[in-house]
């Protein structure tokens, strides 16, 4: 080895198994880390010196295995067989090896030289593990394995060293022989693709896609042999490889108390329960809706106190230096209603991320992709799919794009379909608002029931376009389990923040903009400034809306303006529902008894309040998902689609809740 060698190195591994982490450590960069999959999506580079040699690592996305469907696997695929890799760093999360030595026999039928870097060895020594080191590598064809710590920088320089010494090493010696009848399809195989593509250098890596039927290996390296590939194998060659995990693990790690392991397993048999799994998922979601009503009312109290200060004493200065009574009413009736009145949810809005935070951060939530698991395959989606989804209960924007983690292009637009149905934290207010009104015994219940009813629509929705398109399965959930752990208040702290700092961003932009365009669109008319509200442009466009809204129960022009001024975000629809009934504080009991009291004489009750919630539920999601949808899925075509249809739907089940509620109800 000269100074002038510089050996290409691939860093593959599972999502979150800390490969990003590694690479930081290794090359002193800052990528982004982060406690949740699908992170690093697109390959990054850096450069380390070690005695002298240059070397290149590249950051690779996480993926779970060899097959090309997703985004993420397709580029890490492509990766690792081009010529120009070296050797490939398999980073392997010690801590959990059953699951991610299946992408390591992947990697090692490939037959380019691996090097196992066993990461996270400070947590196998906390929760009091062992890993044979000795037997491991001999039951992995004798490749170096190297354990390691990415957090607490612990032999790194193993891992580099090890890297120099066997870059150059020769395909790995066969570490799995499957049983003889695979085997003689897989010689048979390598024999007709030698013949055909004598370049080729993957043979027995080509031969075992071939057997499974792989999409781009059957494109690639096509092979006219219908009596060795009748079938695919997939499933056989999947089932071997687990069994040859368990085999593996079986022998190399070793517990000294089990103690921690065996609370986490105990917990799982209940909360990833089969059949208990999604209700305890619906209680425990329950039981967050409840305490956001209960301890969100009872913070709520300071702000509202703080709102009404707030109110009199700007309408009191702005009277005394004389100001215009139009800009006072800008100000009083229009900026400070209406932003004011969506900062006095903030309390709520706390409390549910607090909660969404510490369900995360603790590993349930990880867990619900593997609860929904089963109802999702049932729909013709994977339980993956339901991890966007968990994350759209508090933005949906993020949501849309964590879609990306998904397998199939397909999956992926069904998946964006359906995420607006989550009910995001920006519709909180609004069920805040309604339920406290009109449902002041069970606001709780009220608002908890139209999360579910996202949740089922959803699925509805998936079940019917998935008859429609296809009755295939999306395959089995591979994903990581963390290990429960008590949450961290810090990084819950930083959770938190981001959400209350976002929300306060849009109070500060959107609500602000949107409360000064509805106070305009109701103090001007056609013939300029109007002193009846009657005549104001607000009137005029919301007139024209409601023999439209009238038989979903939503036939009062304020109700329409609303729902228009909510496509901006969707906490503008109590925002502009304080502007447009003039009412300064929306969210204290005067504020709401007042609403009542005026929405009561038009005759909304109940079930109309009902029905406006499912509304707000279902109609086309705020402009920035809209815009965040038309990136992802990058067609204004499926994007408009989605608008009018949500449209559509919100309307029509407003229809239905409102139509048969009063039959019921009267
Ligand atoms: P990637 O998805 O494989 O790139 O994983 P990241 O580098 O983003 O790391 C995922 C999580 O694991 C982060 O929270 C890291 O801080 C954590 N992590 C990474 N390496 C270690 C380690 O050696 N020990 C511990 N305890 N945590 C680690
Ligand atoms: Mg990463």
């Amino acid at each position: 080895m000269n100074s002038e060698t510089v050996i290409r190195v691939a860093f593959v591994g599972n999502p979150n198994c800390g490969k990003t982490t590694l690479f930081n450590a290794l090359t002193g960069a800052n990528l982004k880390v982060a406690n949740w999959p699908g992170v690093t999506v697109e390959r990054k580079e850096g450069t380390v010196f070690y005695k002298g040699v240059k070397m290149i690592l590249v950051d690779l996305p996480g993926i779970y295995s060899l097959t090309s469907y997703s985004i993420e696997e397709k580029v890490s695929r492509r990766c690792v067989m081009e010529d120009d890799v070296d050797v490939i760093v398999n980073v392997v999360d010690a801590s959990s090896m059953e699951r991610n030595l299946y992408l390591t026999l992947q990697l090692l039928e490939l037959g380019k030289p691996v090097i196992l870097a066993m990461n996270m060895m400070d947590v196998v020594k906390e929760r009091g593990m062992e890993i044979d080191n000795h037997r491991l590598p001999e039951m992995l064809g004798h490749i170096p394995v190297v354990p390691v710590s990415a957090r607490k920088r612990t032999g790194l320089n193993v891992l580099l060293h090890a890297v120099q010494h066997h870059y150059e090493e020769d395909i790995p010696e066969r570490v799995l022989t499957y049983p003889s009848y695979l085997e003689n399809k897989i010689s048979m195989l390598e024999e007709r693709l030698k013949e055909r593509y004598p370049a080729l250098s993957y043979l027995r890596w080509t031969a075992i896609k071939l057997l499974e039927e792989d999409d781009e290996t059957m494109k690639e390296y096509p092979l006219d042999a219908p009596e060795i590939l009748d079938r695919s194998y997939e499933k056989e060659i999947i089932n071997e490889k687990y069994r040859y995990i368990e085999e593996v693990v079986e022998e190399v790690l070793f517990y000294r108390n089990s103690s921690r392991e065996g609370r986490t397993d105990a917990v799982d048999q209940v909360l990833t329960h089969p059949v208990w799994g999604v209700p305890v998922f619906l209680g425990i979601m329950a039981l967050v809706f409840f305490l956001t009503f209960t301890i969100g009312d009872a913070l709520k109290g300071v702000f509202e106190y703080g709102l009404d200060f707030l109110l009199e004493g700007a309408a009191a200065f702005l009277q005394k230096i004389h100001t215009a009574p139009w800009v006072i009413s800008l100000v009083v009736d229009g900026v400070i209603a209406g932003v004011g009145g969506i900062l006095t949810f903030l309390p709520n809005i706390f409390i549910l991320f607090l909660a969404l935070g510490i369900l995360e951060d603790s590993g349930y939530m990880a867990r619900v992709a593997y609860v929904m698991d089963g109802i999702m395959g049932r729909v013709g989606l994977s339980g993956k799919a339901f991890l966007p989804m968990v994350l759209g209960f508090g933005c949906t924007v993020p949501a849309v794009m964590a879609t990306r983690t998904l397998e199939k292009e397909e999956d992926r637009k069904r998946t964006i379909f359906l995420t607006p149905f989550m009910s995001c934290s920006a519709r909180l207010p609004i069920y805040v608002l309604i339920s406290s009104m009109f449902f002041p015994k069970y606001p709780a219940a009220a608002a908890f029931s139209l999360y579910a009813l996202g949740l089922v629509v959803a699925i509805l929705l998936a079940l019917a376009a998935g008859k429609i398109k296809h009755g295939e399965s999306a395959g089995t959930l591979l994903m990581e389990l963390p290990e429960y752990k008590l949450p961290n208040a810090r990084t819950i702290a930083i959770y938190v923040w981001e959400k209350v700092k976002d929300y306060l961003g849009k109070a500060g932009t959107t609500i602000f903009l949107a409360s000064i365009v509805i106070w305009f669109v109701l103090n001007y008319g056609p013939g300029g400034m109007v002193t009846d509200v009657q005549s104001s442009f607000g009137a005029l466009l919301g007139h024209v809306l409601v023999p439209v809204l009238m038989p979903a129960g939503l036939g009062l022009w304020q109700i329409g303006v609303a729902l228009i001024a909510g496509l901006s975000a969707k906490e503008v629809v109590v925002s502009s529902m304080a502007v447009l009934f003039g009412i300064s504080n929306i969210n204290s009991a005067a504020g709401m008894s007042q609403m009542s009291g005026i929405l009561a004489e038009y005759g909304f009750g109940p079930v109309n309040a009902y029905a406006l919630m499912v509304f707000c539920l279902l109609y086309t999601p705020c402009m920035a998902t809209v815009a965040t949808i038309r990136k992802e899925s990058n067609s204004w075509g499926f994007t408009m689609k989605m608008v009018v249809f949500q449209l559509l739907l919100a309307y029509v089940a407003a229809v239905i809740v409102f139509q048969t509620g009063s039959l019921l109800f009267h």
